[in-house]
């Protein structure tokens, strides 16, 4: 974990907030190769969520709303944790953390809790000049509701039919009572989340598929199956609105630890919302000349939290030739970069035919170009931040036209014609 925290901002993926001013506490800036990585884990989702299927369409809601909207959704009332202050040493934690409920884990004095006070974690601001009740705001919990409130909106602008989904990636802000283990929980976070409208009936099918659906996508990006788990809530555990609920679990270095819920919210929030705001949130199906409400499956993922977990998956260290090297085993997708153009010397002629072949790649992908220390230094580097493949322009590229390109997980290398530099490329990448 060290490792990879320290990795994160030597090169440039996670800083702390406002690190000039001491720090923010619980808030993260996400650097140059951050702001790739998180950006294509948030690609990543949206191909497979949205783009490469037929019954998901998109959503980008205001993050700003009203208290109407998180009265009928039950977070005013439910979206709490238990508080618990400690009298001895003045520490806050929450009740449903604790290892033993009865022992401060700050301090260790035993028996000095408070009652247990609900604190809604929801953050209010207020819209407009002149404060007052009238004026409260919520900053979104969640991106679910911003789905449910346009889901009358998107069923008549996109004539969709149940079974199909509205996806959603965006900012979320939660007044965590413990915030904590770097970016897993954060106050400021990013989600990726589908809501899945489907006929009632068909609600708990559904729910089987997209469990399995989703712990795919994080095998198929390369979370080794053996730290991933898909945990079923026990009855106690389940959330206000949910009829089942299943937390995809990825084993971090401190324990198992959720990177998504996948519930099923049956009709609660639809019914909520049309009970609050008069709307008819039905649907009503010609062909069988029926009207009813659809049940939702919700499966709902952290973007950074799951940043985290390809980033610890990925770290590796091996020994070669006596030298350590650290080596980022991102998969091709996720790679803030996909190929670095390394010119073998600052020679204006292999300048010249590095910048070439960058002017090829660029347009492509995102492509490092690093000309700076030698030749096996700027390889460790590229091994480190995770860049599948090297290319390297040497004194023979002037005469066959062709470059060498390094594999970030064999070290191999293969003499690659320019011409044919990105057929190749595209091929081994996979993209
Ligand atoms: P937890 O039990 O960890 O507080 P949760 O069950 O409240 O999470 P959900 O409401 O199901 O979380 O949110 C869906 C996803 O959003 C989570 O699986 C997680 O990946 C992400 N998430 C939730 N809270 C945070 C946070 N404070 N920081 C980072 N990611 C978060």
């Amino acid at each position: 974990m060290d490792k990879v925290v320290n990795l994160c901002k030597r090169r440039g993926f996670v800083y702390q907030s406002a690190e000039i001013y001491g720090g923010f506490r619980s808030a993260y800036d996400y650097g140059p190769l951050g702001v790739l990585l998180l950006r294509n884990v948030k690609d990543a989702w949206w191909r497979t969520m949205v783009q490469l299927r037929t019954d998901v369409v998109g959503l980008d809601a205001s993050i700003l709303s009203p208290p109407e909207v998180w009265e009928a959704s039950g977070h005013l009332s439910n979206f709490t944790d238990p508080l618990v202050d400690c009298r001895n040493c003045g520490a806050r934690h929450r009740e449903d953390q604790l290892e033993d409920p009865e022992v401060c884990p700050n301090c260790g004095a035993r028996g000095q809790f408070t009652e247990a006070r609900e604190f809604n974690l929801m953050f209010r601001t207020q819209a407009g000049p002149v404060a007052g009740a009238g004026a409260d705001v919520y900053l979104r919990p969640e991106t679910a509701q911003g789905m449910f409130i346009n889901f009358a909106n998107v069923l008549n602008t996109m004539r969709n039919k149940p079974p199909f989904g509205i996806a959603q990636i965006g900012k979320s802000f939660r007044n965590e009572i413990t915030p904590g283990n770097f970016i897993f929980r954060t106050r400021e976070f990013e989600q990726m989340e589908m809501e899945f409208f489907v006929p009632p009936d068909e609600a708990a099918k559904w729910f089987e598929y997209w469990c399995g659906a989703r712990v795919d996508w994080y095998t198929g990006l390369g979370i080794p199956p053996d730290k991933l788990r898909l945990r079923p809530h026990g009855a106690d555990e389940l959330s206000h609105y949910s009829a089942g609920t299943a937390d995809v679990e990825y084993l971090f270095p401190w324990g198992w630890g959720e990177l998504e819920g996948i519930a099923n919210r049956t009709d609660y929030d639809l019914a909520q919302h049309a009970r609050h705001s008069g709307a008819d949130l039905e649907f009503y199906d010609q062909q069988a000349d029926q009207r009813y409400r659809p049940h939702v499956i919700e499966p709902a993922a952290g973007a950074t939290r799951t940043m985290m977990a390809f980033l610890l998956a990925a770290y590796d260290t091996e020994e070669v030739r006596g030298e350590a090297r650290t080596v980022l085993r991102l998969h091709p997708r996720l790679a803030p970069y996909k190929a670095a153009v390394l010119p073998l010397s600052k020679k204006p002629d292999l300048q010249a035919v590095s910048e070439e072949v960058l002017g090829l790649l660029q347009p492509r992908w995102m492509t490092d170009y690093d000309v700076t220390q030698s030749i096996g230094r700027r390889y460790r580097r590229q091994d480190e931040i995770g860049t599948p493949y090297c290319v390297t322009v040497d004194f023979d590229t002037l005469e066959d036209r062709a470059v060498t390109v390094r594999d970030r997980d064999t070290m191999g290398q293969d003499r690659v014609p320019i011409d044919g530099l990105v057929e190749h490329l595209g091929a081994e990448l996979g993209l």
